[in-house]
């Protein structure tokens, strides 16, 4: 309680926002150009940033000083995989039984603000029930502390597929859920559920193009959309100015989706050289998700944290992610950093630096991925993942340089998002 009155009175001090500030930063990583600067300043005013100066500028009058003289400083962050409505834990399966809409609101709340303070200003939610959408347009008017969401809504399955809400239940609980729930069979189907998507919000489509782990199904990995339906998704998608993400665990189910459009592949846990290849040729994306993968395969030793028919699903496919990510970065598959944020406690998104480092990506090609990569494919190129004049002043710093400690980016200690500090 004292530390959120002194940060609220310190928020009031700047005057939240639309105030000048100027950082001070020992070091800044220039996401451009892959380098770290040394003794920079940075001019915020409103929720852009006006200039970058050499050297420690002097402070004007009407101006805020923000020393991070011996931070390193960086663009807001940017997960491409998290689910922003809720989080893992043992009762998880009940609570579409338990929880009303509200409820997942309120907890939505807290994990957007969560995810925030871990340094991470934009994020892309790959589904939930609808209150992402919702949540996405209360953070942009200010009402929840949370980064800036691009949502898909709820996730496109296949009846009985892993985006089938009612998966494992006792027939009458069953229903025959359809396009409008996002259940898709058959082409017609496909373009009704992109278009209710539009409808409801959204702004990115999610498949889930092979089955998964976390479903309550028998396979992780096959096929479960075929090509006709996946193009009719994305051809639609385009038609209302959308791209679609693609989850994916088998090869076939992820070729399929990368031959007739789709831009993401998440996971991507048994990905060929020839999907690779087709990935790089169709200038798709993987998104690898490696901290979730070890985080249910550590979780299924636990005997009752999942449903039983989850925990074999868990132990073969989630060690196996990190090796992929290793193989697809060194064939040249273009990494769009992304996490899977909800499947493990949101807020540790930062773990994933390491994790890519570990097996051969650079500490600044993480942050890459993280920033201009991710900005690029979220139709935000010009305006996130650099600190440039006429970018939004979305500004984060961490304690060590991470090109020599990539651990640093677990322990993010300044957040400014859109000109309005959020943590110091
Ligand atoms: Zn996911």
């Amino acid at each position: 309680m004292k530390r959120s009155l002194f940060i609220f009175t310190f928020l009031l001090s700047l005057g939240m926002f639309a105030q000048k500030a100027y950082l001070h930063c020992g070091k800044l990583i220039d996401t451009e150009k892959g380098k770290v600067l040394t003794n920079k300043t940075v001019i915020v005013d409103g929720n852009q940033i006006m200039a970058v100066e050499n050297g420690f500028s002097k402070v004007p009058s009407d101006a805020v000083a923000i020393d991070l003289k011996d931070k390193t400083v960086m663009p807001g962050l940017i997960d491409m995989h998290v689910h922003i409505e809720g989080e893992t834990n043992p009762g998880k399966y009940l609570e579409p039984f338990t929880l009303n809409e509200a409820d997942v609101a309120f907890n939505a709340a807290e994990i957007a603000e969560r995810t925030l303070m871990a340094g991470f200003t934009t994020v892309r939610d790959l589904g939930g029930s609808g209150v992402n959408v919702a949540l996405r347009n209360a953070v942009a008017k200010g009402k929840v502390r949370g980064p800036r969401i691009f949502t898909a809504e709820k996730a496109l399955g296949t009846t009985g597929g892993h985006a089938d809400p009612t998966n494992g239940r006792k027939r009458e609980l069953m229903g025959d859920p359809g396009p409008k729930e996002g259940v898709v069979n058959g082409v017609d189907d496909a373009r009704k559920a992109v278009r209710q998507r539009y409808k409801n919000g959204a702004d990115w489509i999610k498949i889930t193009a092979t089955g998964g782990v976390l479903s309550v199904a028998k396979s992780g990995q096959n096929p479960q959309f075929t090509e006709e339906e996946i193009l009719a998704i994305t051809t639609t998608a385009k038609e209302y100015g959308m791209q679609v993400a693609a989850h994916a665990h088998g090869d076939e189910g992820m070729q399929r989706a990368v031959r007739n459009g789709v831009k993401t592949i998440e996971h991507g846990t048994l990905m060929s050289e020839t999907t690779m290849d087709l990935m790089k040729e169709k200038n798709a994306y993987y998104v690898p998700t490696i901290t979730a993968g070890k985080f249910v395969a550590a979780k299924a030793k636990i005997k009752g944290y999942y449903p039983e028919i989850i925990v074999p699903k868990a132990l073969e496919i989630g060690p196996k992610i990190q090796d992929t990510f290793r193989k697809a970065y060194k064939r040249g598959v273009g990494i769009a950093f992304g996490t899977d944020a909800g499947v493990f406690p949101h807020g540790e998104n930062g773990k994933e630096f390491g994790y890519m480092v570990e097996v051969g990506m650079s500490p600044m090609e993480t942050i890459r991925s993280a920033t201009v990569t991710n900005a690029e494919l979220l139709g935000m190129k010009d305006n996130l993942g650099k600190l440039k004049k006429g970018y939004l002043a979305d500004i984060i710093a961490v304690n060590d340089d991470p090109t020599e400690n990539i651990s640093t980016m677990e322990n993010v200690v300044f957040v400014m998002k859109e000109g309005k500090i959020f943590k110091r």
